[in-house]
């Protein structure tokens, strides 16, 4: 007999037969389950039916393998053994959870079922154990509910506002009490009642009755969660964090623990430490009485953590203990999940905790401190892109003083947010696609706003705790949020807000801090964060900062593991400033035209473009160099000797002139011509695809004038700051070549003006020649190219746009529908394609090296500032990567991570 496959892995009484490391077969909460078990922790027995039988589900028409039956039912009999109860039974009843389990977690997004094993009898079997009519009375009423909501699909319709049996549990309210008691004061004839009336909307709804067999009741549960695995909110999120669709979610069955067993009994959630600010603090919430999708679903506002302290102090005193052993086994911050029954704590999942960019930040550097982990695991463990929050602005100080403020709540998200109010995810979605921010406010969120939530810049809710979902969504997406603001009134029919006697229409300004929990009327403005007001504009002492020193020390554990150069896109010499602030090593593209939008300088160059002869050009361009050359001097001064790849003239050049007829007009007063020979010119100028047309080193090919007046004004303003005593390194860079000569002739000009300024100023210039790679001709004849080019620069957004014949400018409008489809992962203008882009740039990489075998490699287009891409760049072994000032820290970031990685 074969041995046959193991889709079933127990766990209970301190063994269990998985552990921490099998994420991928038993999903994050499985894994973690297994590893709490064996290090004795108190653990619900269960058992995790494996990720394996997710895809397996998918592949065979939504079946299961022949083995799985009887080995779930060992996995009951092995539960069922430990508790001395059984499935069904009349008299001792084995109640399980049921819940999905991801190898990464993804909170609130698949479905969780409680109480499973209770039908009309076994309730009455409940009732006589925990001599609580009531409580076994609550817990059938919530299980009929789960499971018609998850897994017969009795859900709201599309324009309903309230879940139907919320409906249902209102109108009993208001019929036996004439108000919107809270649900504690249902009494066990109310919540029968409720069972029956479920049962009927059940039947009402789908057609179908509401199971009794236990065993009809587990596959169903079993089904629905692998069900869940491809739902809406689920794919979504799945995109938004790039987990693949084939990973698949693991099923957990667990022995239930009751925290709605009265007032001994309790439910919670708690970070080992506070995943907003990340400081050291025990932090989280918990309701007596409570089953606990109470705390997370964010219905009633929890107490904070401390106060089990003195309502239960047994519990606290045990749960601080776990505490202390979960940071100390896992080596990181843990979102825990306990139950308090009769005052016995007992662990139900552990993971490692969701956190703001800030947090993550001050985890990782303090657990650096107390010795838990090294500085390489702290640079490894942050996700690069999380310091963007860092340096996300904040309210002003002074504009917060004027403000209104009509409400305060948890400060669950850091940040600041300004935006008009908007009171549902549609709305949301509806007004940030034209463009305009919104806040969304709403009573309490659930995981249908999702997409409401990915298009507001803020969250706003006036009901749960710091552990909502409404939270937990925000801070992993780096969104502002302030959640439980309960003096605000939220109506959904009038779509307005109310607090404090204001009152906000739909679209009406609202402002909120997710620092500290404030809600504004009306628009308050931002200020910088602390680590650009440190920085950048040096406004804030650094050692006043927390959040800059840890910020700092981080950055430096960053360099010391880093192999790859970092550089900027910077064309002014405040940026460079800036970028080397941020710890910049020089610039990789500057890209010259930015320097001719300024004052005047848009007329010299206007002047340049309509010039209708060669010593026309000329003379116009006389009057720009000494502009360029200014600027250059700035730069240069800025750079302190750091190299700076200057790039000659792109765009094309109807660019710079003015589109309508009253700029044509004014341009044609300013320099003294008939408006008509503009016009002409202009019409003249016009490309159908200028992308592809005349720009790049052809505009420097057809008029090599301009490309002299460039190098000219490079090279005197390096003789002018060499001569100060500051060592300058200009890389010349010539654009969008794809034929050798195209290089070879802009080159010429480039050494020839080099030779002219060096010998009229008596020095030498320690300067290089090369070109970007952003078309497959280049990529395709890099040998031949590299024979003249020192550096290879990857112009990675044209490099993408000729390669895939897809518009940078145009693809927006199609490229959402092709990552629906899956047949592109990610936008590759964002992240690189690798296995097409990619590949050319390796072929460039060979190709360039077998002519010059110590070319100069880096990468300039947008993707250099990109983890993935960053990582991608470090493997291809490029030199350097170059991005915006403020993504610099993420890509020192993410190249120590690469280089960690190996
Ligand atoms: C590029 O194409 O990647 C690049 C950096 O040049 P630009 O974006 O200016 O076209
Ligand atoms: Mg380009």
């Amino acid at each position: 007999m074969g041995k046959t496959k193991k889709y079933v892995y127990l766990f209970g009484n301190k063994k269990a037969d998985g552990n921490g490391a099998m994420k991928a077969l038993l999903g994050g909460k499985g894994a973690n389950l297994a590893e709490m078990t064996r290090i004795g922790l108190p653990v619900p027995p269960g058992f995790t039916i494996t990720t394996d039988v997710c895809t397996y589900y998918y592949q065979n028409k939504k079946s299961y393998p022949r083995e799985l039956d009887s080995q779930v039912r060992s996995g009951v009999e092995f539960i069922e053994k430990i508790l001395g109860k059984k499935f069904g039974d009349l008299q001792k009843p084995l109640l399980v959870s049921v819940r999905s389990g991801a190898r990464d977690s993804m909170p609130g997004m698949m479905d969780t079922i409680l109480n499973l094993g209770l039908n009309d009898q076994t309730v009455r079997a409940l009732t006589r154990l925990s001599n609580n009519e009531r409580f076994a009375w609550d817990c059938y009423r919530r299980f009929v509910q789960m499971y018609g909501d998850v897994v017969m699909g009795v859900q709201k319709r599309p324009g309903e506002d309230h879940e139907p049996f919320e409906t249902v549990i209102h109108d009993l309210k208001h019929e036996r009490y004439g108000a919107d008691i809270e649900d504690t004061g249902l009494k066990e004839g109310d919540l029968e009642e409720l069972v029956a009336r479920f049962k009927a909307l059940i039947k009402e709804r789908t057609g179908y009755e509401f199971p009794q067999d236990p065993w009809k009741q587990l596959w169903g549960a079993v089904g629905a969660v692998f069900g869940s695995w491809m739902n809406d909110r689920a794919i979504v999120y799945r995109r938004k964090y790039n987990i693949p669709s084939e990973w698949g979610t693991a099923v957990n069955v667990q022995t239930m623990v009751f925290g709605n067993m009265g007032e001994t009994s309790a439910t919670g959630v708690a970070f080992t430490r506070d995943p907003a600010s990340g400081e050291k603090v025990f932090y989280g919430e918990y309701l007596i009485n409570a089953q606990g999708e109470d705390v997370v679903a964010g219905v009633r506002t929890p107490h904070p953590i401390a106060h089990l302290a003195t309502e239960m102090p047994a519990a606290h005193t045990a749960l601080m203990k776990v505490r202390e052993l979960l940071e100390q086994h896992f080596k990181d911050m843990q979102d825990l999940e306990f139950t308090v029954e009769e005052n016995r704590l007992y662990i139900l999942q552990t993971r490692n905790g969701k956190r703001t960019g800030h947090a993550a930040v001050r985890i990782a550097v303090d657990m650096v401190g107390e010795k838990l982990i090294s500085k390489k695991d702290a640079v490894r463990r942050i996700p690069a892109d999380s310091l963007a929050h860092l340096l996300a602005p904040i309210f002003d100080r002074r504009s917060v003083s004027q403000a209104k403020k009509i409400g305060s709540g948890l400060a669950a998200g850091p940040g600041a947010a300004s935006g008009h109010v908007v009171f549902s995810a549609e709305e949301a979605v509806a007004r940030s696609s034209k463009g305009q921010k919104v806040v969304l406010a709403r009573i309490e969120t659930s995981p249908e706003d999702l997409r409401g939530m990915i298009a507001a810049e803020g969250i706003l809710t006036s009901r749960g705790g710091v552990s909502s979902h409404a939270a937990l969504v925000a801070r992993q997406m780096g969104k502002v949020c302030v959640c439980g603001a309960s003096g605000i009134q939220i109506d959904y029919q009038k779509r307005t807000l109310s607090a404090n006697g204001t009152t906000l229409a739909q679209g009406d300004y609202i402002s909120i801090d997710g620092t500290a929990g404030e809600v504004f009327a009306g628009e308050v403005t931002t200020a910088p964060s602390e680590i650009i007001q440190v920085l950048v504009d040096r406004s804030l002492d650094a050692k006043k900062s927390l959040t800059y020193r840890e910020y700092a020390k981080l950055m430096n554990w960053a360099d010391e593991f880093r192999t790859l150069g970092i550089r900027t896109n910077a064309d002014t010499p405040e940026q460079v400033a800036n970028a080397v602030a941020f710890g910049a090593e020089g610039i990789g593209l500057c890209r010259t035209e930015h320097m001719f939008f300024e004052g005047n300088r848009i007329d010299a160059m206007r002047e340049m473009i309509l010039a209708g002869s060669k010593k026309e050009r000329e003379t116009a361009l006389k009057k720009l160099l000494p502009y360029q050359r200014e600027d250059f001097v700035g730069i240069f001064k800025a750079l302190k000797g750091l190299p700076a790849t200057i790039r000659f003239l792109d765009p094309p050049l109807h660019e710079f002139l003015p589109s309508d007829h009253a700029q044509q007009s004014e341009l044609a007063n300013k320099l003294g011509v008939p408006v008509e020979q503009i016009s002409r010119r202009v019409h003249e100028l016009h490309e159908f695809n200028p992308m592809l047309g005349h720009r790049g080193c052809r505009l420097g090919i057809s008029f090599p004038e301009i490309s002299e007046m460039q190098a000219r004004a490079i090279f005197e303003a390096a003789a002018e700051v060499q001569a100060s005593g500051i060592k300058v390194r200009p890389e010349i860079m010539i654009p969008l070549v794809g034929f050798p000569r195209e290089l070879k002739l802009q080159i010429d000009i480039v050494r020839r003006v080099a030779d002219e300024v060096a010998k009229k100023k008596k020095t030498k210039f320690d300067y290089l020649v090369g070109t970007m790679i952003e078309i497959p001709r280049a990529a395709l004849l890099a040998d031949e190219i590299a024979r003249d080019a020192q550096f290879f620069s990857f112009g990675t957004n044209d490099l993408t746009q000729t390669t895939l014949g897809m518009s940078r400018d145009d693809s927006g409008s199609f490229l959402p529908a092709y990552a629906e489809l899956d047949i592109v992962d990610t936008n590759p203008f964002a992240s690189i394609d690798q296995r097409g882009v990619g590949r050319l740039m390796e072929m460039t990489r060979d190709l360039g090296r077998k002519t010059r075998p110590k070319i100069k490699l880096g990468i300039c287009g947008e993707h250099g500032g990109e983890p993935s891409s960053v990582k991608f760049c470090h493997g291809l072994g490029l030199d350097y990567v170059s991005c915006s000032p403020f993504r610099i820290p993420i890509a020192r970031l993410a190249a120590a991570q690469a280089a960690i990685a190996g």
